[in-house]
């Protein structure tokens, strides 16, 4: 990404752009280059087109003051088991050319006000674990996992299908819906109600649901046992940081003649004859395509449609608006002047709640957001997980503390500029700041005088720099109502133009990453899937 050229507006002057693409793909998210890749791997020639000035989406970093933090990647499962089939896919995607850093075996460390309770890799170890927590509990324990992987189980065939048009699966509930439906139409409390009345297992059961960013109330069970199957056996971090994937990808795009470009603003769609035919950027200037993958949110696609009124897109457009959105948060990013590992700090994500009733602890801060403990701290160490972060960053270290929000608490900004949003935001910005930087303390004392550089972004950040609306980088409602969707998937209504990334699977990186396989598979009208091969293999 260094060394090539990735302006758009450069690229639009030498003539580049001139002869048309197989594919465009719009927003370089994990999901958007996932397509992009696989298309390319297929003899495609792809264009990616990512409106802000770096190529990654979530998977971007920032540089500053000597420190660098990821936007949005801490820990990924199921990479380091090479014949899973999220190992085969990144495998793929990034030609081989990208290495994953395993995590200690214990990954989360849940609080409970005063209590703590680790997440250890393996079922066995995770359960094992857990029943020395609560002997009385075991045979909840052991029904909540077979839960969890029966639910996983089921999921597979269900995400699969998104690559089918929506005629194929619309009219009855297919045997995978069917199947599926015991767990995605569901609270995450509904079904742990029916395990046990121990409020504080259920605590720590969801205690990492800052994953998911809708509260246990409110969220799909499917949604929660995804993220736990995720990490179930453990947890890795990429080599060199999350750009190292986007990287990867990107370069598996260009290794075919394809181009991935910044500064690439798409203003809408180009609809010929019912057909997408490529797209408008805001310079005015229209590229065009055989036909183009859109990997910026399905909401935010709709607004590329304005214009393109047939009752299917209005059918869209109505469905979507009537689906509520994730959870935000608030991110302190901390750079601290002590060589990675210097303050014996444990690389384990903690997940910090104030007390074990997790409804309680959300409600009592969206009904008063400046007295309130926010419901949930979570604090995480990405360079001590990086091995390649000490030769780069000698002496330093970072640690974030993401607060969840609520959008209500910064709704009334939203008309506002970036860096000019006025006194009263800056305000409450620097309370925030100083909020988090406490919590951290709190759990860390041991660094502090140790921060040499602290950087808060907020809901509002999201929005800008991800193009969303409620600063909900993960897109939609992770809710029961949202897994009855059947709109969410890689067709649209438009003929020529694809969904790819979170909102056609699930959220997270690796959400995002099987939206782009399925997206790549509605194109090219084969189960992708199947033809992920198993380590070793050509
Ligand atoms: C703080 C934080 C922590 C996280 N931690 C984890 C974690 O540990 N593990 C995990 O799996 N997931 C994590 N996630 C979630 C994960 O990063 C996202 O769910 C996932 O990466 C979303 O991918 P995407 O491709 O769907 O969308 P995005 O990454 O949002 O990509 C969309 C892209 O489209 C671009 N775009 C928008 N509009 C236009 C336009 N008009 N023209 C051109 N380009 C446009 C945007 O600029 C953006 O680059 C985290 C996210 C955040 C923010």
């Amino acid at each position: 990404m260094h060394e090539t050229d990735l302006s758009y507006k450069r690229a639009l002057a030498r003539g580049e752009l001139s002869q048309p693409f197989d594919t465009i793909v719009v927003g370089s998210g994990a999901g958007g280059l996932t397509t992009a890749a696989l298309l390319a791997l297929d003899g495609q020639r792809v264009l990616v087109l990512e409106r802000h000035a770096v190529l990654g989406g979530c998977l971007q970093a920032y540089q500053r003051n000597g420190f660098e933090w990821d936007v949005g990647l801490h820990y990924m499962g199921e990479v380091h088991r090479k014949n899973s089939g999220l190992a085969r896919l990144f495998a793929k995607v990034t030609r081989g050319q990208l290495d994953w850093a395993p995590m200690p075996e214990v990954y989360n460390r849940i609080v409970v006000a005063d209590r703590t309770y680790d997440y250890v890799a393996g079922a066995e170890a995770f359960k094992d674990r857990l029943k020395s927590y609560f002997p009385q509990e075991a045979t909840a324990i052991d029904q909540y996992i077979e839960l969890v992987l029966q639910a996983n189980r089921a999921a597979k065939a269900f995400f699969g299908e998104r690559a089918l048009p929506q005629t194929v699966t619309d009219a009855v509930s297919t045997p995978a819906q069917t199947a599926f439906a015991p767990y995605s139409q569901r609270t995450v409390l509904e079904v742990m109600d029916t395990l046990t009345d121990n409020a504080e297992l259920k605590a720590v059961w969801c205690g990492h649901y800052g994953d998911y960013c809708n509260s246990p109330a409110q969220a799909s069970f499917a949604i929660h046992a995804i993220v736990i199957g995720h990490y179930l056996d453990g947890a890795s971090y990429p080599v060199g940081g999350a750009p190292r994937i986007a990287l990867t990808m990107s370069d598996t795009v260009r290794a075919a003649g394809g181009a991935c470009l910044v500064g690439a603003d798409v203003a809408g769609m180009v609809i010929e004859n019912g057909r997408t035919v490529g797209v408008r950027m805001a310079d005015g200037t229209v590229l065009g395509a055989r036909q183009v993958v859109s990997a910026i949110g399905i909401q935010q696609t709709l607004a590329l449609l304005q214009g393109i009124d047939t009752p299917e897109t209005q059918a869209l457009a109505v469905a979507s608006s009537a689906l509520g959105s994730t959870q935000c948060y608030a991110v302190l990013n901390i750079g601290l002047d002590a060589a990675n590992g210097a303050l014996g700090i444990h690389p384990a994500n903690v997940w910090v709640h104030p007390g074990n009733d997790l409804t309680g602890n959300q409600t009592r801060y969206v009904a008063d957001p400046s007295c309130a403990a926010m419901p949930l701290y979570f604090i995480t160490h990405p360079s001590l997980r990086d091995p390649s972060w000490p030769a780069r960053y000698p002496g330093r270290s970072t640690m974030d503390i993401c607060g969840l929000t609520d959008w209500s608490v910064f709704a009334r900004f939203a008309g506002t500029r970036w860096m000019r949003r006025g006194a009263e935001y800056d305000d409450m910005k620097a309370r925030l700041h100083e909020h988090l930087l406490e919590q951290a303390y709190t759990r860390f004392p041991q660094i502090r005088g140790r921060v040499a550089h602290a950087e808060l972004s907020t809901p509002l950040s999201f929005n800008h720099f991800l193009g969303r609306s409620h600063g909900n980088f993960m897109g939609y409602e992770q809710t029961p109502k949202r897994f009855a969707q059947r709109w969410m998937r890689a067709h649209s209504p438009v003929k020529g133009l694809y969904f790819s990334g979170q909102d056609v699977s699930a959220a997270g990186v690796s959400g995002a990453m099987v939206g782009g396989l399925v997206a790549a598979s509605a194109v090219l009208g084969r189960d992708l899937f199947r033809e992920l091969k198993p380590a070793g293999h050509p």
